[in-house]
């Protein structure tokens, strides 16, 4: 157990100067691909749509903090970013928006939008109940997620009400902003493929703890950066100070190491089960000690462009084995 923990704290330390250095140097520019399915272009092109009920302090942290997202990634192309509110009334208007914008852009029918948008799964009134129920309970949560849109040339992702940038139940609204970092971060690397297949994005996208490690990990450090930066704003609205990256990184590893007794894999491949957080916290760290290989960048500049011509497993290998697995594939 002694040994666990000595090398858990080499591979914090190790990782963390890594980081740390990395979120001092700043990133250039991607290339993209001249036709691509979500037409991105180099410029900030999300679009933020809040129920008639949510503050403009929220308007703001969101718009603020996919603006800073654009400039650290680069444009996923066409993103809409709903944000519900804890009212009802203002959450049906809001679907009708929405529906309205589907049938005048040809996206959808007004019957198949207004049921989808009926849908609990993943339509408005599930997020705004859940913005509801955490006020109303003094619980706080915060829902968000990336809801598909491909078909429709874009990234559609949907919240509720952001609990630290609404000022509610004392949550810091640097929370909101890691939390818009890491969606953000899905449409990022859904953007590097142009299937329309959900099933093959899925598979390409690789297993679970790679798709939500490495949202963890690059959230974790390029909200770090923004802040030190000043590039994000600093709520300092929660009782207590928002901790650092290191703080964030070592408290995750602390979960893993209680987990790892319980769980069956460190680094779970698909979503369910009480394991399921350990593709977040522990896949979170793989890629850091991945980045620390292969570069702070390794994602956006080697990964992912490659992802959809060889598939994810092959993406892994290094080079002269990815050449050799072609050629006895083509002999
Ligand atoms: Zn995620």
């Amino acid at each position: 157990m002694k040994s666990i923990a000595i090398i858990s704290l080499f591979v914090i330390a190790g990782a963390i100067v890594f980081v740390l250095h990395w979120a001092s140097t700043p990133s250039s520019t991607l290339k993209l691909s001249p036709t691509n399915l979500f037409g991105v272009k180099q410029e900030n092109q999300t679009e933020v749509f809040i129920a008639s009920d949510v503050s403009q302090a929220v308007e703001q942290g969101v718009k603020e903090t996919l603006a800073a997202a654009v400039k650290s990634w680069g444009s996923s192309g066409h993103l809409e970013f709903w944000v519900l509110g804890k009212d009802r009334t203002a959450a049906e208007k809001l679907a009708a928006a929405f529906c309205e914008r589907r049938v005048a852009r040809g996206d959808m029918t007004e019957r198949d939008c207004l049921d989808d948008s009926d849908n609990k799964d993943h339509g408005f009134l599930m997020y705004q109940e859940l913005g509801a129920e955490a006020l109303s309970s003094g619980q706080p949560r915060m829902d968000a997620a990336n809801n598909g849109g491909a078909e429709w040339g874009i990234h559609r992702l949907t919240s509720s009400l952001p609990l630290g940038f609404s000022g509610s139940l004392g949550i810091a609204g640097e929370g909101d902003q890691l939390t818009i970092l890491h969606e953000y971060w899905h449409s990022v690397q859904r953007s590097f493929l142009q299937t329309q297949d959900q099933n093959l994005s899925q598979q390409l996208m690789g297993p679970t703890w790679f798709v939500e490690g490495s949202a963890v990990a690059m959230a974790e450090i390029t909200s770090a950066k923004l802040l030190a930066s000043g590039e994000l704003s600093k709520w300092n609205n929660s009782p207590r100070p928002w901790p650092s990256l290191e703080e964030r990184m070592t408290n995750k590893m602390k979960l893993v190491q209680q987990w790892r007794k319980k769980c069956q894999s460190l680094l779970p491949e698909s979503y369910g089960g009480e394991c399921t957080q350990m593709a977040y916290e522990s896949g979170g760290w793989a890629i850091l000690y991945l980045m620390k290989k292969f570069g702070g960048d390794v994602l956006r500049k080697s990964f992912y462009p490659d992802v959809e011509r060889l598939g994810w497993g092959k993406c892994l290998l290094p080079p002269q084995s990815v050449n050799a697995t072609a050629t006895a594939e083509s002999a």
